[in-house]
């Protein structure tokens, strides 16, 4: 495919914010695209050259990109700089810079997404002394082939700010639309993609082979499974009601969930299916001891003890382990212990579709436990005391509560269900659990914070829409250290106008991409005509809002924005509110 006819399909996708007009667009590219080239065309919708999980970058920085467009126009590094900094887009000043640079040279061989793509590929390849060099030459050479369009989208794409908003939700409706009908086709293809991670290699199947063949997608040691997930609930009574008979209650470890991946070597990743493997060399080598297999998929939560007393710590102290290069200091200061919970294939088979209560089993015979490594604690019972005497030792242990599964259930790859079913402590409290919302935009703050963010809104993730609506305000939880850092962090993410994705009435300072999300505790939900989550559900005109949110200090860098609690839970937490007013209601008439 011409790198030209890319470029303007890029150019109308960021030009729209409704998803249906992506979908249709994506859908006439996807039908046009050679079959050998489509995984890349949609890794580079995607904004990367391989699917994450690879953890492969291209490793060029805006001052570098900033050099290449210098090179081609002859025109000042400073002077580039400064336009950029003015329009606030590298991209669109090379299209600027070369529009009013004649073309002189006229080029035999068009430029392709295939050339670009393996030109990249050696970009992101290239390591040690003279890197630099040859990533500029490469990127210069590109640059000085590309018409205007093509320089806009192919610098936003190696300095990494894409940023179409296309969820991957819509490329998986967009193949849909592309090579199948029907509702029973698209679940297939969102299951293959659950259990690949890849949607690349779904893309690539599906155009090649047809729908029937994503049926033989399965768990494959090096690619990471997308994670099954807890529904909650309040109450042991609750639960055992809900999945009746027996249940297994396991310990819920405030750590880092990890996804274990054991071939030839050792592959880690996170629940945002990044590979993590680097952060975590004392897993590693935990995992190549004690798994007993030769090849398989395990899943635990990797959590912080203290070093003198072995006592579990709080997540916090984990995620000092993200900071790439401090890994061998932070490794003796904050060691850790790995709790593993599931098994999702042994030796080439896919465990995923086998009951919960063998793959416990199997995973207990195959694990040799010691001081760095155990299978996590679990309870077997139909009793709801029994289930709260656990709960409550599971908390004096320093765990956040308990983790409830269903014995006879599967896997169920990127689905919240509830076969699992979580049961926390602060459950207690007036407002059942924390929630992970995505800050999408800023309020100035008075007094001691003018001319900072003093507050942030807050949206929570609508699965259905693939939208984030706006639920919260938050001013209140953060220290001077906190709002400083977020102003940085933040600042990378700001944007003109709300973004095409997010859903507000109210009106901010400062619009940002939703990509933080944070944690924040509140005293309750309730109906509010200012925000959007569950828009109309509950009242007309009226939505749902937090009251009282405060920040918990927590950053949740292991979630990606659609990893944030749902408008769903939002408003489930607000039904059980109803029901329990109206149960003391009964009791008290
Ligand atoms: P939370 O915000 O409550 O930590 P979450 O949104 O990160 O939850 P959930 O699906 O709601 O994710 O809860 C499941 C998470 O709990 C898993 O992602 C995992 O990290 C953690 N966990 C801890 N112990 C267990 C366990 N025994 N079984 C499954 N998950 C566990």
């Amino acid at each position: 495919m011409e790198f030209k006819e890319f470029a303007n399909v890029l150019e109308k996708l960021s030009g729209t914010t409704k998803r249906l007009e992506m979908i249709s667009i994506l859908s006439e590219l996807f039908q046009k695209t050679d079959p050998e080239t489509i995984d890349k065309v949609v890794y580079m919708i995607q904004g990367k050259l391989y699917p994450d999980y690879l953890g492969v970058e291209i490793g060029i920085a805006e001052k570098l990109a900033a050099k290449a467009l210098s090179n081609i126009t002859g025109i000042d590094v400073e002077e580039i700089a400064q336009q950029t900094s003015k329009i606030g887009d590298l991209g669109s000043v090379a299209e600027q810079l070369l529009q009013k640079k004649k073309q002189i040279t006229l080029f035999s061989e068009p430029l392709t997404v295939e050339r670009v793509h393996s030109s990249l590929d050696k970009v992101a390849k290239v390591s040690g002394p003279g890197a630099q060099e040859t990533k500029l030459r490469i990127l210069s050479g590109l640059l000085s082939e590309s018409s205007p369009l093509e320089a806009k989208y192919l610098i936003r794409f190696v300095i990494g700010t894409l940023r179409l908003g296309v969820a991957d939700y819509t490329i998986l409706d967009g193949l849909a639309s592309a090579f199948t009908g029907g509702k029973e086709n698209r679940e297939l293809i969102e299951k293959a993609y659950n259990s690949s991670s890849d949607l690349g290699i779904v893309a690539k199947v599906l155009a090649k082979e047809g729908v029937e063949a994503l049926r033989k997608f399965s768990a494959t040691t090096g690619r990471p499974i997308r994670s099954m997930l807890a529904e909650r609930l309040t109450t042991a009574q609750e639960v055992v009601e809900k999945m009746g008979g027996e249940v297994s209650v396991e310990y819920k470890l405030d750590g880092e969930r990890v996804q274990i991946h054991k071939k030839d070597g050792v592959s880690l990743f996170s629940r945002r299916l990044e590979n993590i493997t680097h952060h975590f060399p004392d897993i590693v080598k935990t995992a190549q001891n004690n798994l007993l297999f030769k090849e398989g998929i395990v899943e635990g939560e990797i959590v912080a003890v203290d070093p003198n007393t072995g006592e579990m710590r709080p997540f916090q102290e984990l995620m000092h382990r993200r900071r790439k290069y401090e890994v061998e200091k932070t490794m003796e200061e904050v060691p850790t212990m790995l709790y593993l919970f599931d098994i999702l294939a042994l030796n080439g088979k896919d465990l995923t579709q086998t009951p919960y209560k063998q793959r416990r089993r199997l995973l207990i015979e195959n694990v040799e436990e010691d001081a760095s490594i155990k299978v996590v604690p679990n309870v077997t019972t139909s009793n709801p005391e029994e289930i709260e005497k656990f709960m409550n030792q599971a908390i004096s242990e320093g765990c956040e509560g308990v983790v409830i599964k269903d014995p006879n259930s599967v896997y169920r790859a990127g689905a919240r269900e509830f076969s699992w079913i979580k049961l926390k402590r602060e459950y207690r409290s007036e407002l059942a659990d924390t929630l992970d919302l995505v800050i999408v935009g800023a309020f100035y703050g008075k007094g001691k914070r003018t001319g900072k963010y003093g507050a942030y809104l807050l949206a929570a993730y609508d699965d259905e829409k693939d939208m984030f609506e706006s639920v919260s305000k938050v001013g209140t939880g953060f220290t001077d250290e906190d709002l400083e850092k977020f102003q940085k962090i933040l600042n990378q993410y700001k944007i003109k106008d709300k973004h095409s994705r997010v859903n507000s009435n109210v009106k901010v300072d400062v619009w940002f991409i939703p990509q933080i999300v944070i944690e924040v505790i509140a005293s309750e939900i309730t109906l509010s005509p200012i925000y959007t989550a569950g828009y109309g559900i509950f009242k007309k005109d009226t939505g749902l809002a937090l009251r009282f949110p405060k920040f918990t200090g927590r950053i949740r860098d292991d979630k990606a924005p659609e990893d944030s609690t749902t408008v769903r839970e939002i408003i489930e937490l607000y039904q059980r509110k109803l029901s329990k007013i109206s149960r003391e209601g009964e009791q008290t008439s």
